[in-house]
């Protein structure tokens, strides 16, 4: 079967399922063990295993289909979003410079300015969705790296990913996409330009809020991927062999979940648009979003399920309100099925850009 003819959500729904266990389960089997072993002239018995932290069974299905989702060449699976996302600035060197949003996930943007700061590397900012600032930022010759995060976590700007891939191979420089918040299923960052996808699979991918993981997605197999490889072995922020399985069995619900919470986000986001006591609503689905026609172009069957709410009042007004709602909870994360309410600048840096009114709503 070709499995490229299969639609999206076949794939994920049938993940793994050709895994074919001795006592024909359907669900593959969960492999725990740490090491493998070899046969009687020293070989192993699978070229693939030999120690968990370089690799396990329980991986496989996993990369596999978020890789052909992605359209990429090789997917790693990382112990955390954060992990698979940092490794990439491992491969930078003294002198070189890195470009980031103002507006990403806080906690690789205050990692990377700790990193970079440590190890000589240049890191700058350029504004969330906007391509002259981004192509400002670029320094000739030394950025390797530039970061788009679409949309962004937590005013959800929308970057064009096409063009900011543009702007960096013609710098020289690698376009990374954090596609955490638009998943596999409603953008493809590598059939836009993308050199790497980067994925918290904490969140949709998994959906239900007790899997911490990532994964990393490269276009092309290459020195890099092999660096990154040797650099998650050695690293060792790996995943766990039942965090994978737990992840599959999350992914193969992926379609339907992302389809529904779309719908629901629209629908809360058009609910509170014109609502008293709300100075806006952050949703690339609503046509006064700015970044509405860019999510209309790179965006496929939905919008997303994350938007924001910039309440009419200051930062106690809105941890009020967040500490109060019956059917969301107040808590921090995204993506699970549950719906929860954040006030984000209470725990972004003091630096962060996030407006004091914002709460966040997955
Ligand atoms: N990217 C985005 C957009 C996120 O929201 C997060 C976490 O909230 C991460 C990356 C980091 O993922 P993790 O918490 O799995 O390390």
């Amino acid at each position: 079967m070709d499995r490229k003819s299969l639609d999206p959500a076949t794939l994920l729904a049938h993940a793994g399922g050709d895994t074919r266990d001795p006592h024909g389960s359907i669900v593959p089997p969960l492999y725990p063990g740490t090491t493998f072993a070899r046969d009687g002239d020293y070989a192993l018995l699978t070229e693939r295993f030999s120690y968990a932290r370089s690799g396990t069974p329980n991986w496989e299905p996993v990369e596999r289909v978020i890789c052909e989702l992605e359209g990429g060449a090789r997917a790693f699976l990382f112990s955390s979003g954060l992990a698979a996302s940092n490794v990439l600035f491992q491969t930078l060197r003294g002198g070189d410079h890195a470009l980031i949003p103002d507006v990403m996930y806080h906690g690789m943007r205050d990692w990377a300015k700790d990193f970079t700061e440590q190890w000589g590397i240049g890191l700058s900012q350029y504004k969330a969705g906007d391509l002259d600032s981004l192509a400002a930022g670029i320094q000739p010759g030394k950025t390797r790296i530039v970061w788009v995060e679409s949309p962004a976590n937590p005013s959800w700007q929308v970057t064009d990913i096409s063009a900011a891939a543009e702007i960096a191979h013609g710098a020289g420089a690698l376009c990374v996409a954090d596609s955490t918040v638009a998943t596999p299923l409603l953008t493809r960052p590598i059939s836009l330009g993308a050199d790497f996808v980067v994925h918290s699979a904490t969140k949709y991918l998994n959906g239900h809020s007790d899997v911490l993981g990532g994964i990393l997605v490269a276009a092309e197999s290459n020195v890099l991927t092999e660096k990154v490889a040797s650099l998650r072995t050695g690293g060792g922020a790996v995943l766990g062999a039942f965090e994978a399985w737990l992840l599959l069995r999350g992914l193969r619900t992926l379609d339907v979940r992302v389809k529904r919470a779309c719908d629901n986000a629209m629908a809360i986001a058009s609910h509170f648009e014109n609502s008293s006591g709300v100075e806006a609503v952050l949703y690339p689905g609503l046509a006064s979003h700015a970044g509405h026609e860019v999510a209309c172009r790179q965006m496929q069957g939905g919008f997303g399920a994350m938007l924001s709410i910039l309440v009419d009042g200051d930062a106690n007004l809105a941890r009020k309100i967040a500490g109060r709602t019956r059917i969301f909870r107040p808590a921090t994360s995204l993506g699970g099925v549950e719906s929860l309410i954040e006030h984000r600048a209470s725990v972004e840096s003091p630096d962060s850009p996030v407006p004091k009114n914002l709460l966040r709503l997955s």
